[in-house]
C-alpha cells in the first residue's frame, strides 16, 4: 500500500464552510499512481474514499462534474436501516440468517453516517432523530407482524402507532397506521455529501472534479484509468458512478433502471404548518410515493414525483404543490420556492450492487432511494475487503447483475411506477372509503337500535356464547321516519 497511516491516530476536526463544498475545483492534469481509484464523487464514492483513506490506503477520486452533482447532492438526508427490497422478500430470497446479517450491515451503515455527521465534524448538519413510516391503507395486522420481526429478530427499535396517534400528529385522513423508528434520523443532505468529501480529504484522499473517466483497462495488476488530460494507475478501481458511469463500463450502467426523483421546498408557512404537521422528523409513506419533513423552522420539504426520463426539476413545482394540497388540504395553496432532483439507480431485484466484479474491479451502485445508509455500508465493506480481507460483501452475491432492459426497461419502469402509484392511490382511496362506510354503518346501527327500542322491536336476546348479529332493519311502514337507512352512494375519490 502507498501511504500507510494508523486510522486510530487520525483526528477529525470540524469541516469549515470552505471545505464543505464551495471551494475551487481541482481537476486531474498530471499522471498519478494510487492504491485505489474511485470513479464518482457521490455518496458511494466518497464513503469508500473516506473509509479506505482512514484505513491507510492512497486514494484518488475522479468525478466527471462536481461533488454531489447528481442524486447525492439533491436528496433529503433521511437515514433508515434496510434496503429497497422489503424485509419479508429478503428473507425469502436468502434465508433468515443471511437476512439478519445484511440488515445488521445496513444498520452499521446508518451508524457510520451518524458518527460522521456530528456537529463537530460538520457544523450545521442538523441531525435530528425519528422517522415515521405511514401506511396509505388500513394495514394494522401486517404492521404488527412486521414490528415484532423488527424488534425481536432484527434488533431494530420500532414502535407501532395506531391510526388515532398518526392522525393526531399529521392532520390528514390519508394515513392510517404508522411505524415510528426512533433511532432513524435525518441530516441536511447536501451538506452531508460535501462534509463527507472534506473528511475524506482530511484523511488523505485526493478528489479531482471536472475529470470524467473515459475508459479503463482492468486486465493487469496495475489497472489503467484514462481521463481527457491525464492517466492514473491503481491496484483497485471502484465503479461508483451510478447511472452515469457510461463509457468505462456501459454494460454495467445498463443493469440499472434510472429513476429521476424530484422535490420542492415551500416558502415559509408560519405556525400553521406545526398545527397540521406535528411530527418533527421525516415522514414517508410505505408505498414510496411521498416523503417530507419541516425544514428551516416553517418550510415544508416534499419529495414526490418520479420519471424514468431526465427532466428539469422546476417542471415539477406544480405537482409537488398539488400533492401537498391533496394530503394536507388545510395548508391551502402553498408556494414552492425551490425545486431539486436527481437520478437514482434501481436494480431489477431491489438490492444494491456491492462487490468485486473481477480481481481489483469493484462496484458500488444501485442504492435506489436509500443511498444514505447503503452507500455508507458499501464504503465500509469495500474498503475493508481491499485493506483487511473482510469478505462480508459476498453476502450480496445472490443478487446478480441483471440487465435492466434498456429503453424498453425504462418505458416498462415508468408504467410500473405509474401503475404502482395509481394502485396505491386507489388502495388508499378504498381504505378511506371503507373507513367512512364503517362510520356510517355504526351511525346507522345506532339509529336502528334507537328506533327498535322506541318501537319495541329490538333484537331478541341471544343465548350466551352466540355472537349478537346486527339487528335487521325494521319493516319500513312500521318504522318511524328516523329509522330509514342512511347509506348514500359514495364515489371512490382520489
Ligand atoms: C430527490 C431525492 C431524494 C432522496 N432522498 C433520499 C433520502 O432522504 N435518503 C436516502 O437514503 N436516499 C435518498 N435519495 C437517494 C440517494 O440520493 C441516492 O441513492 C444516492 O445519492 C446515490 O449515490 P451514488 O454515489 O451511488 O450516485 P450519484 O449521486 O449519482 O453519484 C455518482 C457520481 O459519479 C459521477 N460519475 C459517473 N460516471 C462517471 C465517470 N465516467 N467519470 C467520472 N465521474 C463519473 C457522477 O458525475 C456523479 O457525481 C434521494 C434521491 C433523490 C433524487
Amino acid at each position: 500500500m502507498g501511504i500507510l497511516r494508523n486510522a486510530m491516530n487520525e483526528t477529525f476536526t470540524s469541516v469549515s464552510q470552505e471545505e464543505a463544498g464551495f471551494r475551487e475545483r481541482i481537476r486531474l492534469s498530471f499522471d498519478l499512481d494510487a492504491d485505489i481509484c474511485i470513479i464518482g464523487a457521490g455518496l458511494a464514492g466518497l464513503s469508500i474514499a473516506l473509509e479506505a483513506a482512514r484505513l491507510g490506503a492512497s486514494v484518488a477520486v475522479l468525478e466527471g462534474r462536481h461533488i454531489g452533482w447528481n442524486a447525492s447532492g439533491n436528496q433529503l438526508g433521511t437515514v433508515m436501516p434496510g434496503f429497497a427490497l422489503p424485509l419479508t422478500e429478503l428473507i425469502e430470497r436468502i434465508g433468515f440468517e443471511d437476512a439478519i446479517e445484511l440488515w445488521t450491515l445496513s444498520k452499521q451503515g446508518a451508524e457510520f453516517v451518524r458518527a460522521n455527521a456530528s456537529e463537530e465534524n460538520m457544523p450545521d448538519i442538523g441531525l435530528t432523530d425519528g422517522v415515521l413510516e405511514v401506511s396509505n391503507v388500513d394495514a394494522g395486522d401486517r404492521l404488527i407482524s412486521r414490528l415484532q420481526m423488527l424488534n425481536e429478530d432484527f434488533d431494530t427499535e420500532a414502535e407501532g402507532w395506531q391510526v388515532d396517534r398518526v392522525r393526531a400528529a399529521l392532520k390528514t385522513d390519508r394515513y392510517f397506521h404508522g411505524v415510528h423508528y426512533p433511532k432513524a434520523f435525518q441530516v441536511e443532505g447536501r451538506r452531508y455529501v460535501h462534509g463527507l468529501a472534506a473528511l475524506a480529504r482530511r484523511a488523505g484522499a485526493r478528489i479531482f472534479e471536472d475529470t470524467p473517466v473515459v475508459s479503463i483497462d482492468h486486465s493487469g495488476i496495475r489497472k489503467r484509468i484514462v481521463t481527457p488530460s491525464a492517466r492514473l494507475r491503481a491496484a483497485h478501481i471502484v465503479l461508483a458512478g451510478n447511472i452515469h458511469l457510461g463509457a468505462p463500463m456501459r454494460r454495467l450502467s445498463e443493469t440499472l433502471l434510472p429513476v429521476w426523483r424530484y422535490a420542492g421546498i415551500t416558502a415559509p408557512l408560519g405556525d400553521r404548518v406545526h398545527e397540521i404537521i406535528g411530527f418533527k422528523g421525516s415522514v414517508m409513506d410505505s408505498d414510496g410515493v411521498d416523503h417530507f419533513r419541516i425544514v428551516d423552522g416553517d418550510r415544508l420539504m416534499w419529495e414526490s414525483p418520479e420519471t424514468t426520463w431526465a427532466a428539469r426539476p422546476q417542471r415539477f413545482a406544480g405537482s409537488v404543490k398539488r400533492r401537498i394540497r391533496s394530503i394536507f388540504p388545510e395548508l391551502g395553496n402553498v408556494e414552492i420556492s425551490e425545486t431539486f432532483g436527481g437520478a437514482t439507480g434501481q436494480t431489477v431485484h431491489g438490492m444494491p450492487q456491492i462487490g468485486e466484479l473481477r480481481k481489483g474491479l469493484w462496484v458500488a451502485s444501485g442504492f435506489g432511494r436509500q443511498g444514505m445508509n447503503i452507500s455508507a455500508m458499501s464504503g465500509q465493506l469495500i474498503a475493508r475487503s481491499i485493506l483487511s480481507g473482510d469478505d462480508r460483501w459476498k453476502l450480496f452475491s445472490p443478487f446478480e447483475l441483471v440487465w435492466a432492459g434498456g429503453t424498453a426497461g425504462r418505458v416498462a419502469g415508468q408504467l410500473v411506477g405509474l401503475w404502482g402509484r395509481a394502485s396505491s392511490a386507489a388502495a388508499g382511496s378504498l381504505a378511506r372509503y371503507r373507513e367512512r362506510a364503517q362510520v356510517k354503518d355504526r351511525e346507522r346501527e345506532a339509529r336502528l337500535a334507537k328506533a327498535n327500542r322506541a318501537a319495541g322491536t329490538g333484537p331478541r336476546r341471544q343465548p350466551s356464547g352466540v355472537r349478537p348479529r346486527v339487528a335487521p332493519p325494521a319493516p319500513r311502514p312500521a318504522a318511524p321516519k328516523e329509522a330509514e337507512p342512511v347509506a348514500e352512494e359514495q364515489g371512490v375519490s382520489q
